[in-house]
């Protein structure tokens, strides 16, 4: 056989690590190859001064765990106990210099696959961030431009029943419509949403159907078309899924 595939096993013949096929197959290679004679004493002399060296020597974690896993086999048969553990483990540091390449290799493929899959999630994160941020902006924006109007009032909304910890303000302007900002309200139960409602003359006109997220806030926009005249009062209700046409549900918030 080639002097090839034993070329990284001499140091951990040396090092009392080897076993079962491969040990036999080198101690059959050994006697005819000059070179991993030499590896051997080479390894062994390397276990020599990594036994009188204060500094132990640390092989890649991976290598160290499978070559001291083989250690502790052969410590069990009772070969060679005069390896004591930590002087075998120094020894593997050698070897592991000649694995080296390939574990770098194969260790940072798998890493650097992670990384791409990493990045790519941190992408996707940071673009969905933007998208809510620039709609947040734009509706502040709006909210802004339309308090810049001296016609806009900003109205107060109170909490109703159940919802009597939950408050509101309107910032509407009757040709240029408005925007609401709820807070403390419930997350409306399943087949339910929150509804607003513009007053005026007594008539309620649906004014859009929102929701509120985790910790009961909402901002919800009031498109100009809505805004039809002078609104009087405005007040939100708990409606089925969907809305209705005119409100029936128990009354949420409301304006004086
Ligand atoms: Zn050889």
């Amino acid at each position: 056989m080639s002097h090839e595939p034993f070329e990284t096993l001499a140091a951990v013949y040396a090092a009392g690590a080897l076993d079962g096929d491969d040990l036999a197959q080198f101690e059959a290679h050994l006697p005819g190859c000059a070179e991993c004679q030499a590896a051997v004493r080479e390894a062994q002399d390397t276990l020599a001064r990594a036994m009188l060296s204060a500094r132990p020597q640390t092989p890649l974690p991976a290598v160290r765990e499978a070559l001291v896993r083989r250690v502790e086999r052969t410590r069990g048969a009772g070969r060679r106990a005069w390896l004591t553990w930590a002087a075998a483990t120094a020894v593997v540091a050698a070897v592991a210099a000649g694995f080296t390449a390939t574990w770098v290799a194969v260790r940072y493929e798998a890493r650097l696959g992670q990384m791409a899959r990493e990045t790519a999630a941190v992408k996707e994160r940071l673009a969905r961030n933007e998208a809510a941020l620039q709609e947040q902006v734009a509706l502040y924006r709006g909210a802004v431009e339309l308090l810049r109007d001296p016609a806009t009032r900003v109205v107060d909304l109170r909490g109703q029943g159940t919802a009597a910890s939950a408050s509101g303000r309107m910032i509407w302007n009757d040709a240029g419509g408005g925007h609401l900002f709820v807070a403390g309200l419930p997350p409306a139960p399943a087949g339910k949403t929150y509804a607003l409602w513009t007053i005026s003359g007594g008539t309620p006109r649906a004014a859009g159907l929102f929701g509120v997220d985790a910790s009961g806030r909402s901002a919800h926009r009031i498109a100009p078309e809505v805004a039809r005249g002078a609104v009087g009062v405005f007040a939100v209700t708990l409606e089925p899924e969907g809305g209705t046409p005119a409100p029936t549900g128990p009354i949420v918030l409301a304006s004086k």
